[in-house]
């Protein structure tokens, strides 16, 4: 784990890890904690500046990976944060717990499987108890799962990959937005496989091109709300996703080396962009998707 100052001037193809990754399997949906290396999700290295102060947030996947950054960060900045994650995830997830207590705000964990549209509405009914109201959701959670051929591709993973990706954030949205107040921001989360899909990933890169459709049209709707949405879609990111079945084995010693930087990102590079999303710094935007790619530009 980097323990830099992440805000010091410095070369972005050397600033992290930049050599390909061991070979690792672990049953999704894994943990953070078991990786080799440990990802970096700003643990030691965010520092915030108070943008979010008292806001509250619903960060799902939030245990870990880009979920984990990004409720970090959150927290850092001021914010009470809600995390969702797998019941498997219970240790991850009490990671970040800790860290956002450390700040002096509020974490409330609520597990539980977002495929289920009778969860998706108890978690929105439990976030705004528990935290007294929502402002921020991040939907960052995801489920990907390589296969070579599109025969193999089973119809309940096909299925499963659809309701985690995409209906949730139908269910979370419906739950939500009566809820939600003016200046209230959704940040979903699409990949540069909604741009340029790989052979191997046909039922998530599908799912990722959704989410972009879906962000853009619910923008539309709530804009007259004074409601913002905007797409996150990251390139190759060390996370448990990509030990879990995210990728082929084979291609993990590759992971991230093709992109110009010739490295994958860590977790922690995109907390930046989720802290802006969230804020209003970014009162303008809507209805955008914002790459974080290392050079593999969205087209
Ligand atoms: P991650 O494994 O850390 O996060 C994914 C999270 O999804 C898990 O922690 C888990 O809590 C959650 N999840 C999966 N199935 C669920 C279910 N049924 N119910 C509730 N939660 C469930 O990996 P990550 O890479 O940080 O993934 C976060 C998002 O980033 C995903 O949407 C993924 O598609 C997207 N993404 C990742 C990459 C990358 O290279 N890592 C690239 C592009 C997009
Ligand atoms: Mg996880």
């Amino acid at each position: 784990m980097s323990t830099k100052d992440i805000r010091k001037m410095q070369d972005p193809r050397h600033e992290f890890h930049r050599e390909g990754y061991e070979k690792q399997q672990q049953e999704a949906p894994g943990l953070q904690s078991e990786m080799k290396p440990v990802p970096d999700a700003g643990e030691e290295s965010y520092q915030g500046t108070g943008k979010l102060r008292g806001r509250k947030a619903l960060v799902t996947g939030g245990d870990s990976g880009i979920g984990r950054a990004a409720a970090i960060a959150y927290a850092r900045e001021g914010a009470d944060v809600a995390l969702n994650y797998l019941p498997e995830e219970q240790s991850d997830a009490e990671e970040v717990a800790e860290l956002v207590r450390k700040e002096g705000r509020k974490a409330v964990l609520l597990p539980g499987d977002l495929s289920d549209e009778s969860f998706c509405k108890q978690l929105i009914r439990d976030a705004l108890e528990k935290l007294g109201g929502l402002d921020i959701l991040a939907l960052v959670a995801g489920k990907q799962v390589a296969v070579e051929d599109i025969q193999d591709i089973t119809t309940e993973q096909l299925t499963k990959t659809f309701e985690v990706n995409v209906f949730s954030l139908f269910w979370i949205a419906k739950a939500v937005l009566p809820h939600l107040k003016p200046g209230a921001s959704i940040i979903t989360c699409s990949s540069i496989q909604a741009y340029q899909p790989g052979k191997n990933l046909i039922d998530y890169a599908s799912t990722k091109a959704a989410i972009i459709a879906f962000s853009r049209a619910l923008a539309k709707q709530v804009a007259s709300k004074g409601i913002r949405v905007n797409v996150v879609a990251p390139g190759p990111v060390w996370t448990p996703l990509q030990v879990t079945g995210g990728q082929l084995q084979e291609d993990l010693p590759e992971f991230g080396q093709k992109t110009p930087l010739k490295r994958a990102g860590q977790p922690v590079e995109l907390s930046g962009l989720y802290v802006f999303l969230a804020s209003q710094e970014s009162s303008f935007i809507t209805a955008e998707v914002f790459g974080v790619t290392g050079g593999m530009h969205l087209s």
